[in-house]
């Protein structure tokens, strides 16, 4: 099967600011596929390449295996949604939906129909003769949502659409986003800066920083395997811990963790040295003995669990998450802790 969209090292410079750094990645069709990066790493300017909102400074892109270098935006097989919905306030909601079909010539009745069908599938068939303004803003971005899929793009590009509206709305968008992907088959392209946004709809996440893409996968593989200390910071909470590699074996490093123990983890081409692991908070469970020896400075109470916040005899601060329904004996803070390692939960990093 051809894929939807082929980026090949993409760069894009706005005078001296380099805004990619060569970028390459093969989207599936039919994939939800997520942009994802903090403020200025470049994620909108690839969206807006994709849709020729922006030239490409070099390199290439592919959509459905045709170069599309020299097409113009509306020639191109996509259509973009906007964090502002951008509706035309003096426009039925029907009329909106209807709107970019208009563009293309179809007919007033099937233009009609199409529009009363999209509106359906976002539940809005009850709204079609109200105007924006009457509408509320989860309803607004719905109405943007179905307009932008009228005219069957193969790709609809997603530009933070959920960041306008509030928490328990965006938490149920997201849910309805991804029903709509499935529902459609057409390939999403959803540009975030949200961590949990991104884990909770993605087919495939794209992790991006400074220009550059750092890791590419699955919410799981990018959770529990983050290649380098940017994506295991970035995605969730972690424990970044300062470790010797004393030996590499068969793809096994033997390592040293402050306070001396030695913890055998996997090895991903890292060398004898210096190199940081990543633990996640509920990989790790209080003992006697343990891999880590630590002090609680305090415990907080978070519902479904609790955060310990501990530090290790050398200063270095460490998060442990203690499931509520587990029973443990909660841990008052100064008290001396030891903590093992769940096994196959430490990462090691490249730097
Ligand atoms: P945000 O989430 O804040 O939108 P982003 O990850 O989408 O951030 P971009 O908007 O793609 O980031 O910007 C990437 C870099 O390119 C930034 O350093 C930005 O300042 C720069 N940039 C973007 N547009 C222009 C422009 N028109 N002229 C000059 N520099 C630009």
């Amino acid at each position: 099967m051809t894929d939807a969209v082929e980026i090949r090292n993409a760069v894009k410079r706005y005078g001296n600011v380099t805004a990619l750094h060569g970028v390459s990645l093969t989207i599936r069709d039919n994939e939800f596929f997520t942009l994802l990066g903090p403020s200025g790493c470049g994620k909108t300017t690839l969206l807006r390449m994709i849709a020729g909102f922006e030239d490409v400074t070099e390199g290439e892109i592919r959509l459905f295996g045709q170069n599309i270098a020299n097409l113009e935006p509306n020639h191109r097989p996509v259509n973009t949604v906007f964090q502002h919905y951008a509706l035309f306030p003096h426009m039925s909601v029907i009329d909106n939906v209807a709107f970019g079909l208009k563009m293309q010539k179809v007919a007033q009745d099937a233009r009609r129909k199409r529009a009363a069908e999209m509106l359906e599938m976002v539940h809005l068939s009850a709204f079609a003769d109200r105007l924006p303004a009457q509408l509320s803003g989860g309803q607004q971005q719905r109405v943007a949502l179905a307009r932008a899929l009228a005219p069957s793009p193969k790709v609809l590009l997603l530009d933070e659409p959920l960041s306008a509206l509030d928490l328990k709305l965006r938490q149920a968008m997201r849910v309805e986003l991804k029903q709509l992907q499935e529902d459609t088959g057409i390939t999403f392209i959803f540009v975030t800066h949200d961590q949990e946004e991104a884990l909770t709809m993605s087919d495939r996440i794209a992790v991006m920083s400074a220009g550059h893409v750092q890791q590419i996968g699955t919410a799981q593989e990018i959770y529990e395997a983050p290649v380098n200390r940017f994506v295991a910071d970035f995605i969730g909470e972690t424990n970044l811990l300062p470790v010797e590699v004393l030996s590499v074996r068969d793809g096994r490093a033997e390592v040293t963790l402050p306070g001396g123990h030695r913890l055998q983890v996997a090895a991903a081409g890292q060398g004898i040295g210096k190199h940081h692991l990543s633990i996640r908070p509920e990989r790790m469970a209080l003992t006697e003995a343990g891999d880590l020896q630590a002090v609680v400075d305090r415990v907080v109470y978070l519902g479904t669990d609790r955060q310990v916040i501990a530090r290790l005899e050398d200063g270095t601060p460490l998060h442990l998450r203690l499931q509520n329904s587990d029973r443990v004996a909660v841990p008052a803070p100064g008290k001396r802790v030891g903590l093992a390692v769940e096994a196959g939960a430490a990462r090691l990093l490249a730097d």
